[in-house]
């Protein structure tokens, strides 16, 4: 008997009658005649088949032998069970179950008054199950989902910890609840109208027209939802959010589609809102905005889909650090093998591979230059990862397109066409199609050890091959985006904003499936993102975009990490400093000295 264990079930994935029940004819205790893995009809009877039908299989977690075991995990030809082995630490009762063998929520986190708490983990780890339950739409069931405990006996639970008090307000009724979806993108399917009748529908507190100056989305005050961009749609999602007269906020992501000057701004105004007394709760994924924005930090861990354990607060610094290093220390917990690590000095510039273009100065502008692009001549190398930054709608694609031959420049001449495989922005992959079809429809490689070691699982495909591209979720739609751009045969493969929707650990192991691919096969990556943590440590050097959006842009030519990482913030006027103990970069407060004494030396990020 493994009581520190436990068994999920994917009911989407458990199809008996396509199995035999595999994992039940070879289970080791049911061999010896006990009942570990039964159907759902045999354990509950006829009236009570909990979720899923009764022919789905249910699993004793008392007489399961746990994950050493894990026979049942490797028969069963669907992926539908998981067995782990809870860490010994964890002590506690569960905070919920959403039912027999399914996911196992641990902790909660505790929105303060006046403060914005932060949760940093992966995507499946139970962020928005803790969500519903701060937000009463799911009251927790301590894991006695067969006789589920009332409020007195949750509120005993949590007698004592930061929580008590919130969740005693949530008893009486008296918490109301703003928040800010993940997927933006979604919007449109809900609501049909332009961005004013949006705003104006929820605009509690009369403070619309400051938030769209703030957020700058004057110009799409009079269009239709469904015409917005992501970056647009994400400005007016938070602007709908903020503008609501709440107790407790909590924003999914802030950041995807947003530029960096963009991300500063939304973290500032939540920042606002919060010292009126309100609580706010952001889950976030940039590590540098997570830093600048939250007061407290939850580190969620555990293992997605199967269990998830929100840690007590941590001081934001600490929590991140800690999340960097693989090891929680009040936890006693290591969650990654190896630390993730910044180098604080500039890397070499020189030493690099030959020449893949040479181009020469040119000028793009469109229509009666409404927007007009000048780019400095430049050279791009073989064999690197080119790093671009700049906001949105300054040039970044039409640079692109001018290499790829695809646009005539107005000045300039050039005839080197190169063959560009593209990520774009914003994914739309929604063809009724499988993942493995899809991906196999673009390689041949499809499937051989190589594709597999490289591309399929540092973007951790496996799990999703068999789903359709319409059932994914934006961080799986784009891990299989970033996996089609690298699979094609191209000169060059141009990347825009492979982080959005990805989680710290799915950022870092597409960072490395890039770096890797470009080194292993002699390619070159271009790509634009504008989390700094990712383009620090994806790039070998970095081209830098400026100007005003949408009228004027500026692109500079290729530079070492230094000059570029300077030219780029000083542009923004953001400075960082570099944590004492991990060597993180941290954005400095405007104006302090640390800030002054930086932009003096012109050092913005290798100080
Ligand atoms: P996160 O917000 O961290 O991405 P979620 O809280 O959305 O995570 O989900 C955590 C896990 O809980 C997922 O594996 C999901 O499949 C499972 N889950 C969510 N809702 C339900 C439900 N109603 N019934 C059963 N399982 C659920
Ligand atoms: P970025 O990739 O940096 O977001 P783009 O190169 O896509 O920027 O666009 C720069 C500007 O040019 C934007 O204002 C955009 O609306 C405008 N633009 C892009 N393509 C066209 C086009 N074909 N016709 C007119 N304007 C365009
Ligand atoms: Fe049976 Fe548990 Fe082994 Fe699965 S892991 S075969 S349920 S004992």
């Amino acid at each position: 008997m493994a009581d520190d264990s436990i068994a999920v079930v994917d009911l989407d994935r458990c199809q008996p009658d396509r199995c035999n029940y595999e994992c039940a004819n070879f289970c080791p205790p049911n061999r010896t005649g006990e009942e570990c893995i039964v159907t759902r009809e045999e354990r509950h009877g006829d009236d009570e088949y909990y979720a899923g039908g009764p022919d789905q299989i249910s699993i004793s977690e008392e007489l399961c032998l746990g994950e050493t075991c894990g026979i049942c995990v490797e028969k069963c030809p669907f992926d539908a069970i998981e067995i782990i082995n809870l860490p010994q630490e964890l002590d506690e009762v569960p905070t919920h179950r959403y039912g027999e063998n399914s996911f196992a929520l641990y902790g909660l986190p505790a929105p303060q008054e006046g403060r914005v708490t932060g949760i940093l983990g992966p995507n499946g780890i139970g962020k928005t199950t803790a969500v519903h339950i701060l937000a009463d739409e799911i009251t927790p069931n301590l894991g006695r989902f067969e006789d589920e405990p009332n409020w007195e006996e949750v509120l005993a639970e949590y007698r004592g910890t930061a929580l008590q008090e919130y969740l005693e307000d949530l008893q009486d009724g008296d918490v109301t609840v703003a928040r800010k979806p993940q997927y933006v993108d979604k919007i449109p399917d809900t609501f049909d109208g332009k961005t004013s009748e949006l705003l104006a529908g929820v605009d509690e507190r009369g403070v619309a027209d400051e938030l769209v100056e703030r957020l700058e989305i004057e110009a799409v005050i009079d269009q239709p939802i469904d015409t917005l961009s992501g970056g647009e749609l994400q400005r007016v999602a938070l602007a709908a959010t903020l503008v609501r007269d709440a107790d407790f906020y909590f924003l999914d992501e802030i950041t995807p589609y947003l530029d960096i000057g963009q991300r500063v701004t939304a973290a500032r105004l939540i920042q606002q809102l919060s010292a009126d007394d309100r609580s706010m709760l952001v889950v976030e994924h940039d590590l540098a905005v997570l830093d600048l924005l939250a007061d407290a930090l939850h580190v969620a861990y555990g293992e997605p889909g199967v269990f998830g354990v929100i840690t007590p607060p941590k001081s934001t610094k600490g929590g991140i650090n800690e999340y960097l290093h693989g090891y929680l220390e009040n936890e006693n917990m290591r969650i990654r093998p190896g630390a993730i690590e910044f180098e604080e000095h500039a890397p070499r510039t020189e030493g690099y591979g030959d020449t893949l273009v040479e181009y020469p100065a040119m000028t793009k502008s469109y229509g009666d230059g409404e927007f007009s692009l000048e780019i400095d001549a430049g050279e791009i190398r073989q064999n690197e990862v080119l790093g671009i930054v700049g906001p949105n709608g300054i040039g970044k694609s039409t640079f692109a397109k001018l290499l790829a031959g695809r646009l005539e420049p107005d000045e300039g001449s050039f005839d080197a066409t190169l063959d560009i495989s593209y990520k774009p922005q914003y994914v739309e992959i929604d063809q009724p199609m499988r993942v493995d079809a899809f991906l196999s429809s673009i390689t041949d490689d499809f499937g051989s050890s190589y594709w597999t070691t490289e591309i399929a699982n540092p973007l951790q495909l496996e799990r999703i091959m068999e789903q359709n591209l319409s059932d994914l979720s934006g961080g799986e739609r784009q891990r299989v985006a970033i996996a089609a751009c690298l699979s094609k045969e191209a000169d060059l493969y141009l990347l825009d904003e492979p982080s959005a929707h990805l989680d710290v650990e799915q950022r870092v192991l597409a960072t490395r499936a890039i770096r890797r691919y470009t080194e292993n096969h002699d390619k070159t990556a271009m790509v634009i993102d504008h989390d700094i943590y990712m383009i620090d440590l994806l790039s070998d050097r970095l081209q830098v975009f400026e100007g005003t959006p949408a009228e004027r842009g500026h692109a500079g030519r290729p530079m070492g990490m230094r000059e570029g990482m300077n030219t780029f913030l000083a542009n923004l006027d953001v400075t960082f400093r570099r944590d004492e103990r991990t060597g993180r970069p941290r954005i400095n407060k405007p104006g302090s000295q640390k800030d002054r004494q930086q932009k003096n030396a012109g050092e913005y990020y290798y100080a």
